[in-house]
């Protein structure tokens, strides 16, 4: 998925190589699944699919597509998946190859025609999704790691475990405990691009957690950043003061979704959506000198102690 992965496991493991096997099985079905960098994943077959029927795809794909529309409506289309033609046209999808450019207005203009979610729809029995325009192109990219994040987890547990800590680029869960008594605890990372320091430390109490930023993934241009998050409203890449958001969530899948739909939004309409929705964040805003943070109701609920 072009990042790493970490498994922590506390209990006892009787055979630590056919564990590890367990866990890339599961990961690379995701990858075979949902990558846009492979052409023969299911996803790349759906979007070469330039047709209005109905396109069989597998039950985990149909189901995160599905959580997508989900968090796509109640984030007024912040998040969207068929912001793919964007993306690849600000050279942060699988084309990378090209010079780091602008795309001209009427560039983005022709690419924003291909995207809207309501020009997708997916049904789970029998899984199959139907693109509306044919030429859509869907980006799994804000998603698909945390579902991988939740299916390791499940894997774990199948296989009996119950204290372990899955870290899949940065989108996290932890279950059970560190050692007796012990919660896994993650560090929130300063939005900072020349170096790596903790901004706060999260206990992770059968919880999950992702976080979306802007300062590891971005090119400039004459001093500009454009990061990798695309507004779909305006086909750029998000240009506010919010430098990360955090999501916790029992679903590291959700956490996923809504920490890219958060950070599409902003410090000051994001806040608020993340409110209306009693969401578990955490908002790290920049300011003129350094960064404040802001938590949401049930972030400051769930964690009255955390200190920096
Ligand atoms: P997130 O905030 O979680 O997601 C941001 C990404 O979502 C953007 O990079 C873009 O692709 C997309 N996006 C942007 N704006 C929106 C929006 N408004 N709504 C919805 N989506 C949006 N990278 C590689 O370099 N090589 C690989 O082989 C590779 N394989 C992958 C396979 C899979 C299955 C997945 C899920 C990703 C893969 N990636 C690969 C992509 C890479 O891991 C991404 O950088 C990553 O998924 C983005 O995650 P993030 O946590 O940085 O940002």
């Amino acid at each position: 998925m072009g990042t790493y992965y970490r498994v922590t496991v506390a209990d006892t493991v009787s055979n630590r190589e056919s564990l590890t096997s367990g866990v890339e099985a599961t990961l690379d079905n995701v990858d075979r699944l949902m990558s846009t960098y492979r052409d023969d994943s299911g996803l790349s077959q759906l979007n070469r699919h330039e047709n209005a029927d109905w396109f069989a795809v597998s039950m985990e794909t149909a189901r995160v597509i599905s959580t997508s529309i989900e968090v796509s409506k109640m984030s007024d289309g912040a998040l969207d998946i068929t912001v793919g033609p964007l993306v690849n046209l600000w050279h942060f999808g699988p084309d990378r190859t090209k010079e780091d450019d602008v795309p001209t207005e009427e560039q983005i203009a022709t690419a924003k025609v291909r995207v809207g979610i309501d020009n997708i729809e997916v049904r789970i029995d029998p899984p199959t999704v139907r693109k509306k325009r044919p030429d859509i192109y869907i980006d799994l990219s804000s998603i698909a790691k945390g579902y991988a994040v939740d299916r390791v987890c499940e894997y774990l547990r199948g296989k009996g475990y119950k204290n372990f800590l899955v870290d899949i680029g940065g989108e996290l869960k932890g279950e059970g405990y560190k050692t007796a008594g012990k919660s896994w605890r993650v560090a929130i990372e300063a939005p900072l691009i020349d170096r790596r320091e903790i901004e706060r430390v999260v206990p992770l109490e059968n919880l999950a957690m992702a976080t979306s930023g802007d300062y590891r993934n971005y090119f400039e241009v004459d001093g500009v950043r454009y990061c990798h998050i695309i507004d779909p409203r305006t086909g750029r890449p998000v240009t506010h003061r919010l430098a990360s958001v955090s999501v916790l969530d029992p679903n590291c899948v959700k956490a996923d979704a809504w920490a890219t739909a958060l950070f599409v939004l902003g410090n000051e309409e994001g806040f608020d959506c993340a409110v209306d929705h009693d969401l578990t964040a955490l908002f790290i805003i920049k300011e003129e000198k350094g960064f404040v943070e802001r938590a949401t109701p049930a972030f400051e609920k769930r964690f009255p102690s955390l200190k920096k």
